[in-house]
């Protein structure tokens, strides 16, 4: 299945939520999660400021997915999401058998950007979802996305004026 016109406007309220979240002080990504029938059901971007580094967007997803949907629902739903998974994420999306992923932008292209601008590589390797999810239904990087997270991205390093 290839990336659709309504893939993208998900994708887009991912970049919207990413820039929030720099804009509030935190690390740029959002992701949406939408049922089978394309109902929004969840929404949240990066919350690690206050020191938690694993308030991720994905692993909210999870973790309201397994509170609110029945094994059947997370599998129908789509996770839509700024930035690949990261393992810790994939893992949780994994484990609660959550259906597929859209994503913008690849951990590999991240971590190219991060090396380019000299940002030391954090202390979880940026794996591919589907080494850590061999089943994992994935679509992405999104070109048309590229531009402009890798300019939100940017911004974590620039100052914001
Ligand atoms: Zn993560």
């Amino acid at each position: 299945m290839a990336v659709t016109e309504s893939d993208l406007t998900y994708l887009r309220r991912c970049v919207d939520l990413a820039r929030e979240a720099l804009l509030d002080g935190d690390e740029p990504f959002g992701s949406v999660l939408v049922s089978g029938d394309g109902v929004v059901l969840f929404e949240d971007r990066n919350r690690v400021k206050g020191g938690d580094e694993t308030r991720h967007p994905e692993f909210a997803i999870s973790q309201w997915a397994v509170a609110n949907l029945s094994p059947e629902e997370r599998a129908e739903a789509t996770v839509y999401t700024s930035g690949e998974h990261c393992p810790m994420c994939a893992a949780g999306h994994g484990w609660v058998g959550l259906g597929r992923i859209v994503y913008a932008v690849s951990s590999a292209q991240l971590a190219a950007w991060l090396a380019e601008w000299g940002v030391p590589a954090g202390p979880v390797a940026a794996l591919p979802i589907g080494v850590v999810v061999p089943g994992a239904v994935v679509e992405g990087p999104v070109p048309e996305l590229a531009a402009e997270m890798q300019a939100l991205h940017r911004g974590r390093f620039t100052s914001l004026t």
